[in-house]
């Protein structure tokens, strides 16, 4: 298996400047998933939904590649459920409801051909479980990225500082940077949290694009500037899929490739804001993806001759 994503597969509820969205399919690993089946053919989520998740929906990422034997399907219970709200500048959200439902018990458990995963990514998701997949792993994968959001902070503080220890790169956004360091500068917050583990920080910036912190170095690259963002949910759990998705496919972590990794992650996630919940990485295709990277490209060059 190329890359193996743990994470919930949700129903959102979603209200933004631009509209609303009820009982939309959401979830970190959805998204992570879908965005990662552009660049591999080959990778399985671990995760649980109740009997209420859309079996079509179930068929239609197996038929993107998409392994579902890690995904357990409890009946008589409900699927996780998360409602949000965003202001109007869409970078902040406050969220209204957050239902554990049948992830309030999940012990998971790993089918036997994840465990040798090389790549694996902690999506967003209580940090004990995450913890829990780690330790099923047989060897340690080549490279293991953990995604998490300042719920978890506020709710399992403790736990999510325990295996960041054991992790190697850390997808969060500033707000939640500034929150786990405790320093308001990213330099000096991504100083902190290499401290608490991850050697690879990704601060993911909205609408500002994100930074990629290693070994004193850094790596900053925009965000597309899109006409109207719908909805911007979903858009780090497709970043981490780009992210990872072209890292499992490229077999490659040098610092060089996760610049390139961080370009098609930014590019999945400016397709994921133009729509609300699925619907644009639903209707995407391959040949659009270059299209998009020649956008960036041209977003990012110049030619300056200094007298
Ligand atoms: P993002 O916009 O990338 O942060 O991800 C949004 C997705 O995360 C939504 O589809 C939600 O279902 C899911 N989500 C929201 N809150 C949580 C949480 N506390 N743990 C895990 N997933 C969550």
């Amino acid at each position: 298996m190329q890359l193996v994503t743990v994470g919930t597969v949700a129903f959102d509820d979603i209200e933004t400047p631009r509209g609303r969205a009820e009982r939309a399919i959401g979830g970190a690993a959805t998204y992570i998933s879908r965005a990662a089946s552009f660049f591999v053919q080959n990778q399985g989520i671990v995760s649980v939904v109740g009997d209420d998740f859309p079996k079509d929906e179930l068929r239609e990422m197996q038929g993107l590649g998409i392994d579902l034997s890690g995904l357990e399907i409890k009946e008589g219970q409900k699927s996780f459920f998360w409602a949000g709200k965003y202001h109007e500048n869409m970078n902040q959200r406050d969220t209204l409801i957050t239902d554990l439902n049948v992830l309030a018990n999940f012990k998971p458990v790993l089918p036997e051909l994840y465990r040798t995963s090389n790549y694996l990514m902690l999506g967003n998701l209580t940090p004990e479980v995450q913890m829990d997949v780690l330790s099923q792993m047989k060897e340690k994968p080549k490279l293991v990225a953990l995604d998490t959001m300042n719920f978890w902070m506020d709710v399992a503080m403790d736990a999510l500082l325990e295996v960041l220890k054991r992790i190697d790169v850390l997808t969060i956004n500033e707000e939640e940077a500034r929150q786990l360091s405790g320093e308001f500068s990213l330099v000096k917050a991504a100083n902190v949290i290499h401290r608490m583990g991850p050697r690879y920080l990704i601060i993911k910036k909205g609408e500002h694009g994100a930074l990629l912190f290693h070994e004193g170095s850094v790596f900053s690259f925009p965000a597309l500037p899109i006409a109207e963002v719908m909805d911007p949910t979903g858009a780090g759990d497709t970043f981490a899929g780009g992210f990872m998705g072209y890292l499992a496919r490229t077999n490659d972590h040098s610092f060089e490739n996760m610049k390139r990794a961080i370009v098609y992650a930014s590019v999945m996630a400016s397709f994921c804001v133009e729509d609300f919940s699925l619907a644009r990485l639903k209707a995407l295709t391959d040949s659009e993806i270059p299209l998009r990277i020649s956008e960036f490209k041209n977003l990012t060059l110049f030619d300056v001759n200094h007298w």
